[in-house]
């Protein structure tokens, strides 16, 4: 009797009931090919969809009436690994996501490309002592003697480059060809991202406190103890020096690397100091690569070619076999949360990825998060280490704020304060470069009718309409695109006005108050394009432009030495947003763009222009303060049982149908308090039903649920058994219901 084989499949469909691992039978012919983390293809409730395997077994409980095949193996090779596997189920415990979105997470885009990169390259198709002969015999062949010699000389080019080269028709090359002269010869190519070579020069001599930071991990890493280090260093501290010299240590122990960093615009200049000082062992991984370079550095990591892995956040993924150190780089930022699928945080991901494999951690950052400072308390878990110095004792920014108020006052009604303009005028003067920082894109961010007070809004969403300095409107969420209008379309009033102030609008004035300085801008508009950011970044850092308007793009990472005058031009479109992380992350931003100035010789200066110098995170920022910043802010979060006094869980229900929605809202309520009479009395808050702070997206309207609870655990059970109550009242398939947890965009 030959035994059957049952393959352990998660299928790839949107509902969350079905949600755990299905028996299939394999039949006998896909048997070679079928292997542990593949994807196939599956019959499921009378439709076919995509699988994963997970697993194998010789036994089923299914009665065999039941059981279907497997359909198709989609896979080459396996694209989840294991470790992986048992990652996408803690996500599912800790995200309440689908093992499906979790899986999902997990499969590189890379993967879909199968084929291996090829170059034809043309070399002389006989012996080289008989080049004369050849040449001889061509004498009345100027043309194909020219391109024989040029082979000759130059032997693999490739048939383009050899006809460019000579100058003649690509016929002319393939005649030779044709005749045997010439022989096309393919290999198999790297499609290798960033071609860089090491440069062998050895880094500098670490700083006593950068010494005592990589000892104090490098110990950990020796010892394999499972370790996470807060690694809290002000801007300019050399946190990345420190980083490669832990890595290098790792390398000798053949541990391997990953870190991350949360934007791809920083990639570049990581990536850079990394490959110079460690070569082709260095895998980069990011959505600006083209599919074939993604696919080929995926291949690296998971053949284990690459023991060093940069890359942005879903290369908390990569396919490297048990990761030694793990290192979040700016752990603060909130572009380590994913916003849709399975809402993961890259940080939490690799921590857990750390304890799986025995791992040390490293999260590092300027102004880390108010979560990861208190963990590294005294009684915290993790290690705090930090570093108060600049290198070479560099010495911080002077900061300086300037009362937006007061300017009204004087009469100056524009967006740049006196200060600011002399500043700018003073540094152009000296050849010094400035960075106005501005955090909204296009020219104004409102569109207004002076005489009905109607908003322009996107027809999609509930969101007001940017004007674009192309002449048109644009919805930043939903990228729906109009024609700028001239009437209200309200009262028909030709009365509309275009307020607030975007990067457009701050290159426009700054180009016709300074006609001869040489300006660039830096936000998604300019750099949509691949290597776009890169350029703007190298004209700068070349000095062709005295000045570097942008968005949050700029604040991060950037080492810019020629750089001495930041300004930031309103200190308050952060500050007022409806997030209880709003002082947070104005702290951060300002501290984060205010340490681009002054990393050179020359020290830097900072203008930061807001109505509300008294605030307490502007304070900080301006004193440099963390400490005071987190002490203020602790209260804060204490008074309002916020985190890290407490977690987060939103539930967010959404649906074209307005009412639909809300009478779900309102469903979903009663669910979770059927579902919290299990619970103690003093369980978690459930705060709500309300619209979403964003209402409506896309055409969907949006209400949430917020879970607030002190212990994690019961927070997820009570999420998770009153949305199965939910579910299996509502029937109702038109609501979709989105799981954040510990959400970062409230
Ligand atoms: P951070 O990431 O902490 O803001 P960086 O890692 O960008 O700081 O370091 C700031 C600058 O100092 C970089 O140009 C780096 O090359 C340089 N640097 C770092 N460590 C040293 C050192 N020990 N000696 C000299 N220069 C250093
Ligand atoms: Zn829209
Ligand atoms: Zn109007």
């Amino acid at each position: 009797m030959s035994e059957q084989v049952y393959a352990e499949i998660v299928v790839d469909v949107p509902v969350r009931n079905v949600d755990r691992v299905f028996s299939y039978i394999v039949p006998a012919d896909l048997f070679p090919a079928i292997k542990f983390g593949m994807r196939v293809i599956v019959p499921f409730a009378g439709r076919k969809v995509t699988g994963y395997v997970v697993g194998f077994s010789g036994i089923t409980q299914v009665s065999q009436e039941k059981l279907k095949p497997v359909l198709a193996v989609l896979d080459n090779e396996p694209v989840i690994t294991e470790e992986l596997w048992t990652l996408a189920r803690w996500m599912k415990a800790y995200y309440l996501c689908t093992l499906a979105q979790a899986l999902k997470c997990m499969v590189s885009p890379a993967v879909r490309v199968k084929a291996a990169g090829s170059y034809t390259g043309l070399w002389i198709g006989f012996a080289d002592n008989q080049l004369a002969q050849v040449l001889a015999k061509l004498n009345r062949s100027p043309k194909q003697s020219a391109v024989i010699k040029a082979a000759a000389g130059q032997p693999g080019l490739s048939p383009k480059a050899l006809a460019d080269q000579v100058g003649v028709s690509s016929a002319t090359v393939s005649a030779l060809v044709g005749k045997g002269l010439l022989q096309a010869r393919t290999t198999s190519v790297r499609r290798n991202p960033y071609p860089i070579k090491p440069t062998g020069i050895p880094g500098p001599v670490l700083t006593p406190e950068q010494a005592y930071c990589a000892g104090e991990i490098i110990r950990a890493i020796e010892s394999s103890q499972s370790q996470v280090f807060a690694l809290h260093g002000i801007t300019g501290s050399g946190k990345t020096e420190i980083y490669l010299n832990v890595i290098a240590r790792a390398l000798v122990l053949g541990r391997k690397t990953l870190i991350t960093v949360p934007e791809i615009a920083l990639t570049g200049q990581m990536v850079n100091t990394f490959k110079e000082r460690y070569g082709d062992t260095v895998a980069v991984l990011h959505s600006a690569l083209s599919a074939g370079e993604r696919y080929d550095e995926w291949q690296r990591i998971r053949n284990g070619d690459s023991k060093i892995v940069l890359g942005t956040r879903s290369a908390v993924f990569a396919p490297l076999s048990g990761p030694g150190l793990l290192i979040i780089d700016e752990e603060h930022e909130a572009a380590y949360k994913q916003d849709d699928q399975a809402r993961y945080h890259a940080r939490e991901v690799a921590l857990q990825r750390a304890k799986l494999s025995g791992a040390v951690v490293i999260l590092g950052s300027a102004t880390m998060s108010l979560e990861s400072y208190c963990r590294a308390q005294k009684e915290g878990p993790y290690r705090y280490l930090s570093i108060e110095n600049r290198i070479e004792q560099k010495p911080l920014p002077q900061i300086k704020t300037i009362d937006l108020r007061a300017e009204t006052h004087k009469g100056n009604p524009g967006i740049f304060s006196l200060a600011l303009l002399q500043k700018i005028e003073e540094k152009i003067r000296l050849k010094e470069q400035t960075i106005l920082f501005i955090n909204r894109r296009g020219f104004s961010p409102i569109v207004i009718c002076r005489d009905c007070g109607f908003v322009l809004k996107c027809p999609h969403c509930d969101i007001s309409l940017t004007y674009h300095s192309d002449l048109t409107l644009r919805c930043h969420y939903c990228n729906y695109i109009s024609p700028v209008i001239n009437k209200c379309s309200n009262c028909a009033s030709e009365q509309l006005r275009f307020a607030g102030t975007g990067t457009q609008k701050v290159e426009e004035e700054i180009r016709h108050i300074f006609p001869s300085a040489g300006v660039l801008r830096m936000d998604a508009d300019t750099t949509s394009r691949k290597g776009a950011h890169a350029e703007i970044l190298k004209n700068f850092l070349d000095g062709k432009a005295d000045i570097l308007i942008g968005t949050q793009m700029l604040a991060k990472g950037l080492n810019l030495p020629n750089v001495t005058l930041v300004g930031v031009i309103n200190a308050d479109t952060t500050l007022h947003m409806p997030d209880f992380r709003a002082a947070e992350k104005t702290f951060q931003l300002l501290t984060q763009v205010a340490g681009r100035a002054g990393r050179g010789e020359k020290p830097g200066e900072v203008i930061i222009q807001t109505y509300n110098p008294e605030h307490y995170s502007i304070k900080a920022a301006l004193n440099n303060s963390y400490k005071d910043f987190y002490a203020q802010e602790m209260i804060i979060r204490r008074e309002l049982g916020y985190p890290p006094f407490s977690r987060l869980i939103r539930i967010i229900l959404s649906s074209t149908q307005s009412a639909l929605v809300q009478s779900g809202a309102f469903l979903l309520k009663e669910c979770l308090l059927e579902a919290q009479r299990d619970f103690n009395p003093h369980g978690p808050d459930i705060l709500g039903p309300a619209p979403a702070p964003l209402h409506k997206i896309k055409e969907k309207y949006r209400w949430q649920i917020v879970l607030k609870g002190k212990q994690a655990l019961i927070l997820r059970q009570l999420a998770a058994k009153g949305i199965d109550i939910f579910e299996s009242r509502q029937g109702n398939r038109l609501l979709s219901i989105i799981v954040d947890v510990e959400p970062q965009n409230m």
